[in-house]
């Protein structure tokens, strides 16, 4: 599937995807603005155009933007190469939300209609910590 940022300035192309999974946790509602709607694009994805800038947030991973008009990119786990992208650059896409994440750091002032799975924190960390 085919993605851009919003001065199309980055071509962004991942692996046809349609499950998408919502992170509440303080670190991307801080860095959206929101909670992320957030697809799992695997290891082959490709930035065509600028290059994205990279922030490292966390040991593990670091959160890409677009130079020019800020549009956030990617979410990429550094263990295992492993991107997470912004639901957002797909727009041609037909998505389907599967699952809410760091559900106990949720604020107060929302709440999803979607019948969906949760996992807190500290669930994520079980199943999805490298195993190394
Ligand atoms: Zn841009
Ligand atoms: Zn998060």
């Amino acid at each position: 599937m085919q993605g851009r940022c919003l001065c199309g300035g980055i071509a962004v192309s991942s692996d046809e995807q349609q499950e998408v999974s919502l992170c509440h946790c303080a670190m991307c509602r801080r860095w959206s603005g929101g909670p992320m709607f957030a697809v799992h694009g695997g290891t082959g994805v490709t930035f065509k155009g600028l290059t994205p800038v990279a922030y490292r947030s966390s040991e593990w991973a670091e959160r890409g933007f677009c130079p020019t008009c800020g549009t956030h990119l990617f979410y990429h786990l550094l263990p295992t190469g492993e991107y997470i992208l912004p639901a957002g650059l797909f727009q041609e896409q037909s998505f389907e939300l599967t699952c809410q994440i760091f559900i106990d750091e949720k604020p107060g002032f929302y709440a999803l209609k979607n019948d969906t799975p949760t996992l807190t924190g500290q669930e994520v960390f079980e199943q999805f910590a490298p195993k190394a």
